[in-house]
């Protein structure tokens, strides 16, 4: 064993160093199909307006308000994508359905439901307001109005926008490619029976799904071996096809340790430990061509904190995401948070409404190594390096990751 040579860096530096050091990757178009998820390049304008023109909302008679109570002649029916090619004149209607453009001359549309129908003669209200139950032209967006801006996340209703708008091709920024290695010669894959002193490789199947919902595309890499040549060979041959490199294990001070020395030789290490529990010994290294790489803790725990807090708004920032960071809401303790001398704790809670505040029970046992303290954990707390500890009722930070 030998002490680390590398500083222990505040988290919150560690953190904003690591989106400093971090690339936006190229726009792309694709097409919309291909476009769920992925974070608009450019704003969207609308090149004209919605509804293009006026329709009905309802199915009814298209007329004028101004012969309200009359009994009127029906001339003509407006259905969706089939208008009614004449006009409405005084003393008559058009039979308009849902979707059906309000007819030239009409200034409002009855429902079906209110009035009375003899034959082609249809009688109408007394009281009737021009303007009723229809949508009028531009009423949902104005031509030139920016709809969505650069940065967005298309989702459905950002997807429908664009569709409704137009666009079979969006501009959107690239995926990043990250490769995904675990290491330690004491893991086996999922599924087979762990020998003496074997454990499963989990962390990568967390570390996929922690992935994958940051919204990148994925290559398992599987597991490398605490033997500095081969790790090197695997690595290397991966970073060909990859914008970032995600390793779990490998980067404590023990001397199967090999992940920091290799980052070294690869490119240049700016953080090697934070003052961050769990999670200490994370690494972050630039290398050439812009690529990133993150070492993360071999601890289950460790490595999916770390994640959060440093790598997923890293990814988040490479795919052009106005908003890099998950919510954070105050909350009040539920108990008594020890706190650790020198590093700022996260610690997993779930949290419960009462009355308008959030309270923050803990999951249990704060190990590393328990991924129960994290499952079905509804946020990290963020625990300050003060003296005594937090006491319970006190309001501090939580980093939401799922609401009650
Ligand atoms: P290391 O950082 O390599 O010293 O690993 C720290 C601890 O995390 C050890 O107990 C490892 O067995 C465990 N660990 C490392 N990698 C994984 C993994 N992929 N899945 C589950 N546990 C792991
Ligand atoms: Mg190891």
């Amino acid at each position: 064993m030998r002490a680390s040579t590398y500083p222990l860096v505040d988290a919150d530096e560690a953190a904003a160093l690591v989106l400093d050091r971090t690339p936006v990757l190229p726009k792309e178009r694709v097409a919309i199909g291909e476009a769920v998820g992925r974070v608009l390049a450019a704003d969207i304008s609308a090149p004209a307006e919605l509804p293009a023109f006026a329709t009905s909302a309802v199915d009814g008679f298209a007329l004028r308000a101004s012969d309200a109570g009359e009994t009127l002649r029906v001339i003509g029916e407006s259905a969706a994508g089939r208008p009614f090619a004449g006009g409405v004149e005084r003393g008559t209607a058009a039979r308009i359905l849902t979707g059906g453009v309000l007819p030239a001359g009409a200034d409002t549309v009855v429902m079906v439901e209110d009035v009375h129908l003899a034959g082609e003669a249809v009688t109408i209200p007394r009281d009737l307001r021009a303007g009723s139950n229809f949508h009028r032209p531009g009423a949902d967006v104005k031509a030139g109005e920016v709809v969505l801006k650069a940065g967005a996340q298309l989702g459905a209703a950002e997807l429908g926008l664009v569709a409704a708008l137009g666009f079979a091709e969006v501009e959107v920024y690239r995926r990043p490619r990250v490769a995904l290695l675990s290491t330690g010669d004491e893991l086996v894959e999922v599924g087979r029976t762990p020998g003496p002193g074997q454990i499963t490789d989990s962390n990568r199947w967390a570390l996929l799904a922690a992935l994958r919902e940051a919204g990148v595309d994925v290559r398992i890499l599987g597991i490398g071996p605490d033997e500095p040549l081969a790790l090197r060979g695997l690595v290397v041959d991966a970073l060909d096809a990859a914008d970032v490199l995600v390793t779990s294990g490998g980067v404590s001070v023990g001397t199967h340790d090999l992940v920091k020395p290799l980052l070294e030789s690869l490119g240049t290490v700016h953080i090697g430990r934070v003052k961050l529990k769990p999670g200490k010994p994370f690494t972050f290294a630039t290398l050439p061509a812009g690529k990133l790489a993150f070492g993360l803790p071999g601890f289950p725990v460790s490595s999916l904190v770390t994640f959060e807090v440093f790598v997923r708004p890293s990814l988040r920032k490479m795919q052009g995401f106005a908003r890099l960071q998950r919510p954070t809401l105050p909350v009040r303790l539920g108990y008594d948070a020890r706190a650790t001398a020198d590093r700022t704790e996260y610690q997993r809670v779930t949290l419960r409404r009462e009355g308008a505040e959030l309270v923050a029970e803990t999951t249990g046992s704060q190990s590393s190594s328990r991924l129960l303290s994290l499952a079905g954990a509804h946020a990290l707390v963020r625990i300050a390096p003060v003296d005594g500890g937090v006491k319970a009722g006190t309001i501090v930070d939580a980093m939401i990751l799922a609401l009650p």
